[in-house]
């Protein structure tokens, strides 16, 4: 029987961070995906601000941006009636270069400047996956085998039994792991068999995603270069969106019907207005959702990205917030596995993500439902006419209004994990949680605020591999409280003294205890009056289960790569 303290079910975006992040952290699993590790088609095409901030703590975010568009290309969101008819709108938000140099002209029209290193970083998902499966692959820990699949298992309070099979061979073989974590993707096999029912809309509306390969198509018609091309003729309902940036593009039609044509080709022309060299690589059917398991764990069982929840894509929250659970449960499985991690730790994943879930699949659903309302035009858009005219100034009335769809700061950074248990909250009321516009807070549970230091180094790059850090901005002598307690707990901790005065002032406390993922756990003018409390709490040790719980894996070196990385 084989061994690891983790199984990973799945590889996707969900799999692979998860599998990063317990490598990167010196911790061990193994991945079973029953591909072979290549899925052509895009789907996914924008990592968030917070996202890129998961891949700049492993030092991954620059191989991720090299694969994204390049930096000149504009992130363009443009509404035209089809690509060669009229256009109706276009929001110029920035290119990625112009963000990370920001002229004081740019700082005031897009404040999204301040708040991260990053802003919509425009990479196809089949262009993603392979650099964080790579990534967690390069740990000594980490295994991660394709062509393999789950295909039974079960827990008992010790841990989980399960069976996976060579896909190719039908070879089986039996695994113990200490944790089973299903990132099995929509259709969970670990949640079916957990019985874990999805709550929320299902099924808004049934879509045809067509991934193609088209020379010379930016050239191929008057609207120039955009991140994302909607076109809202009735007859072409749908959105291009940017793989490369030049010859490869995804179209998602949208509410596909019976009156559509056939051939996918004949679907991306009509859209374009015109035939143009097309050769189509890979077409997929969609339906979007908005629904949120009702557990995220069952005993030692977890369920993780799509898995626990299933969105449209208006927005870019889907595969996002799957990173965002794994990058959640990774550190916690860590801790727990090397033994400085309370059993309330692991409970917290549920209570800290399915809120998440909930607020962003609704967000989504919300911003489809207004997309939805262009999808439904009469032929008279197209026409020059005063009728026609009048029809796109409404829609494009409509569409200026809806920013927050393509601009989705506050979604991406202003997340809370509001009532968390492992969270010691100050009693301060929460800032707005705005879709478009992040409030830069330390209130307990929000993400800490991002503050150039100095040209490349961020406030967010203090908090250290691995523990909990204390910013301190103040200027007594010696070890804290803090860190005293943290040391006789065996609780991996570090202390960082900021003077720079836009960062005193941003982050408005003097002590601020930030987790390992870099979300506030406590903060205060004042050292606590009980720091082993406080710290009991942020590693979820529940005041019954006191004692420090037994390593799973002993403490190993941190982190090792392995040498063919
Ligand atoms: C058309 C479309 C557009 C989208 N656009 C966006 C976007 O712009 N932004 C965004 O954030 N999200 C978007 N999404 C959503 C995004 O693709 C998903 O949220 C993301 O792929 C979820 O990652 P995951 O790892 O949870 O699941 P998946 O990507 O589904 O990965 C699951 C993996 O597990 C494997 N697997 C399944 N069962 C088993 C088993 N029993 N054993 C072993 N392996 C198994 C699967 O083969 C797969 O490799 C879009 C989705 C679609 C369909």
């Amino acid at each position: 029987m084989l061994e690891t303290p983790v199984l990973v079910a799945g590889g996707g975006p969900a799999g692979a961070t998860l599998a990063a992040e317990l490598g990167w952290r010196g911790g061990a699993c193994l991945v079973v995906d029953d591909t072979d590790g290549t899925n052509p088609h895009p789907r996914a095409n924008m990592a968030g601000q917070r996202t890129m901030e998961i891949f700049r703590r492993w030092g991954l975010a620059d191989q991720v941006l090299a694969a994204s568009l390049p930096a000149d290309y504009p992130i363009d969101v443009i509404f035209s009636t089809r690509l060669t008819g009229i256009e109706i709108h276009r929001f110029s938000l920035t290119t990625p270069k112009d963000f990370a140099n920001p002229t004081p002209e740019l700082r005031a029209r897009l404040p999204d400047v301040d708040w991260s290193p990053y802003f919509k970083t425009q990479i196809g998902q089949n262009y993603l996956e392979p650099v964080i499966s790579r990534f967690a692959a390069s740990f000594e820990g980490v295994e991660v085998r394709h062509n393999w699949k789950l295909v039974d298992f079960a827990h008992d309070p010790e841990g989980v039994t399960s069976t996976i099979e060579h896909t190719g061979t039908g070879a089986r073989e039996a695994v113990r792991s200490r944790y089973l974590v299903g990132c099995d993707g929509g259709r969970s096999f670990v949640r079916g068999k957990l019985g874990i029912r999805f709550a929320g809309r299902g099924a808004l509306a049934h879509n045809l995603g067509i991934y193609f390969r088209s020379p010379g198509f930016p050239q191929s018609h008057p609207l120039g270069r955009g991140t994302l091309l909607w076109t809202v003729a009735p007859d072409c309902r749908g959105v291009f969106i940017a793989v490369d940036g030049d010859q490869h593009w995804t179209y998602n039609r949208y509410f596909v019907s019976e009156d559509d044509p056939k051939d996918p080709r004949e679907q991306v022309w009509q859209a374009v207005g015109k035939k143009i060299p097309l050769e189509v690589l890979s077409s997929q059917p969609w339906t979007g959702y908005q629904v949120v398991a009702e557990r995220y764990r069952d005993g030692n069982v977890f369920i993780c990205g799509d898995a626990a929840h299933l969105f449209n894509p208006t927005g870019g929250f889907g595969m996002n917030t799957a990173i965002g659970d794994a990058a959640d449960l990774g550190w916690k499985l860590a801790a727990v596995l090397k033994g400085w991690g309370g059993p309330g730790l692991l409970d917290s994943y549920e209570a800290e993500r399915k809120p998440i879930g909930v607020r962003n699949t609704t967000e989504a659903a919300g911003n489809f439902d207004k997309v939805a309302g262009l999808m439904r035009l009469p032929a008279e858009i197209e026409e020059g006419s005063a009728r026609g005219d009048a029809l796109r100034a409404d829609v494009a009335g409509r569409v200026s209004g809806q920013k927050k769809t393509w601009s989705a700061s506050g979604m991406h950074l202003g997340y809370r994990y509001e009532g968390s248990p492992i969270v010691v909250p100050d009693g301060t009321p929460p800032t707005p949680d705005h879709p478009q516009v992040y409030v830069p807070t330390t209130r307990p549970g929000s993400r800490t605020p991002h503050h150039w230091l100095r040209p490349g180094h961020s406030m967010l790059d203090l908090v250290p591999r691995h523990g909990f850090a204390l910013l301190r901005f103040d200027a007594v002598a010696g070890e804290s409280p803090l860190a005293t307690a943290a040391r006789r707990m065996g609780v991996p901790f570090s202390e960082v003294r900021v003077e720079d005065p836009e960062a005193v002032r941003l982050y408005e406390r003097r002590y601020v205890l930030v987790r390992p993922d870099g979300h506030v756990a406590w903060r205060g003018d004042a050292f606590p009056a009980d720091p082993a409390a406080v710290l009991d709490t942020a590693r979820g040790m529940q005041p019954q289960t006191h004692s420090r719980s037994k390593p799973i894996c002993p403490n190993s070196p941190p982190s090792t790569r392995k040498e063919t990385a």
